[in-house]
């Protein structure tokens, strides 16, 4: 896009060529980037080829018109801070990523709360104003006094505050803002470019703000101390239930042993609650009393906190005398782990024993989980009864005709074999297998 050189000097002072009457030669301006004459082109407005009023070099001279427009916006721009004594200071605010570090943390990093401060613009009298002012390693476009303290504006166009001069104004602890009028090159009229020096909101940020600088720096500890104290916090939480780990596999282990394993047991029989459940189900209207497949010993079974023919007639009721009220009913044991412990299904659990781990049993080493293992025991045993089937992992439900098992032949086998065993052995699960294979073995 071709350039117009709307800036021209005149007295030294720089003028728009809005403010110039004269035409040609007689307007008396100088360019301000090379100092050569320019002669003012107002023609009628806008013409067809969207050239507006504009100067131009006298014929001849090299200059590069573009920058000659930057440097004249530039120096208008100073004009106008030293002819006026208000400006709108910029706001700042703290970023959440100056604060958080993009490290391996950070996934962490949300649960660590931090207010983040801002401030908003405000506008501010200033009582002086010195150009091309020198400090150490830096010129400033302008010093502004406020109430008797230095502040640096930077005036850019096209150069911005680069890191070295951002650096250089911190550790001279001198205030410094920029104002970004790059979107300015082609404005038409002074007093926009007054009003976008002066008072926009959006176009000036703080290079360097001490209140800024000492929140920055507040913020950053009041982080590290958050961040430290979430993280010790979360190896605590770690160590202690790990602990609670160790504990509750301790206690596991030494319920396995066979002594403590049938006091265990033995704790959990209950004639009269057992007496006091039978009434309430379903079924009770078939039977006097528990039949021997709702007393079935298993394995690790005081994970429920009751009698086994109160925890056994509840699944058998649901799962398989009512079905949930369907002819068919599809389930897999953790459907039936969850109700229990949604306490769809009241079966008192004991979660503490719930805990995947190993444990000895009669000299062997067995990996026991056992709100699962239990669980299966029992329905596995149901269908060796015949009561339900199961395929891949799933079991269906048929409802039978009656209490008595449709396979009469295992239901006396298990039957006998339960009248023979030690019900208080904790390896009761294979004592029973081992039966059950023997006897369909002759
Ligand atoms: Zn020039």
């Amino acid at each position: 896009m071709e350039v117009f050189l709307s800036y021209g000097k005149r007295d030294g002072k720089v003028v728009h060529i809005s403010e110039v009457t004269e035409n040609g030669k007689a307007c008396g301006c100088v360019c301000p980037a090379c100092g050569g004459a320019l002669v003012a082109k107002h023609g009628k407005g806008i013409d067809k080829g969207g050239r507006r009023p504009h100067f131009a070099h006298l014929s001849g001279q090299e200059c590069d018109t573009l920058h000659a427009q930057q440097t004249g916006l530039h120096l208008m721009a100073k004009e106008i801070l030293a002819e006026n004594s208000e400006i709108l200071l910029p706001g700042w605010k703290i970023e959440r990523a100056d604060v958080f570090p993009d490290d391996e943390n950070k996934a962490t990093y949300p649960f660590v709360e931090i207010e983040l401060p801002s401030t908003t613009p405000t506008l501010c009298k200033y009582e002086a104003v010195e150009l091309e002012k020198g400090f150490p390693g830096i010129v400033a476009d302008a010093v502004i006094t406020i109430r008797g303290r230095a502040c640096a504006v930077e005036i850019a166009v096209t150069h911005f505050v680069d890191e070295e001069k951002a650096i250089k104004t911190e550790e001279l602890g001198l205030p410094m803002f920029e104002i970004n009028l790059a979107d300015m090159i082609d404005e038409t009229e002074r007093v926009r470019i007054a009003d976008a020096v002066l008072r926009y909101h959006d176009n000036r940020k703080w290079i360097y703000n001490k209140k800024q600088a000492a929140a920055l720096e507040e913020k950053r500890e009041e982080f590290q101390r958050k961040a430290e104290k979430l993280s010790r916090d979360m190896i605590e939480k770690e160590v202690r239930s790990q602990a609670r780990r160790e504990q509750a596999e301790n206690e596991l282990s030494n319920l396995f042993e066979a002594e403590n394993y049938a006091k265990a047991v033995r704790r959990l029989r209950n004639d009269r609650d057992a007496a006091a459940w039978l009434e309430k189900y379903d079924f009770s209207a078939e039977v006097d009393d528990y039949p021997f497949y709702m007393d079935i010993p298993i394995t690790g079974e005081f994970i429920f906190r009751c009698d086994r023919r109160i925890w056994q007639g509840k699944l058998f009721e649901d799962y398989v005398y009512n079905g949930f009220g369907g002819s068919l009913c599809i389930f897999t044991i953790h459907d039936v782990q969850k109700r229990i412990y949604q306490r769809k299904t009241i079966i008192p659990i004991d979660k503490a024993k719930a805990v995947k781990t190993t444990v000895v049993i009669d000299g062997t080493e067995r990996e026991i989980s056992l709100s699962f293992d239990v669980l299966r025991k029992y329905f596995d045993y149901l269908e060796k009864l015949g009561f339900i089937s199961s395929c891949n992992n799933e079991y269906y439900s048929r409802r039978p005709l009656s209490m008595i098992p449709p396979k009469g032949e295992a239901a006396k086998q298990l039957s006998d074999i339960l009248a023979s065993v030690d019900p208080y052995s904790p390896n009761i699960d294979s004592i029973i297998d081992r039966e059950m294979e023997a006897r369909s073995r002759k």
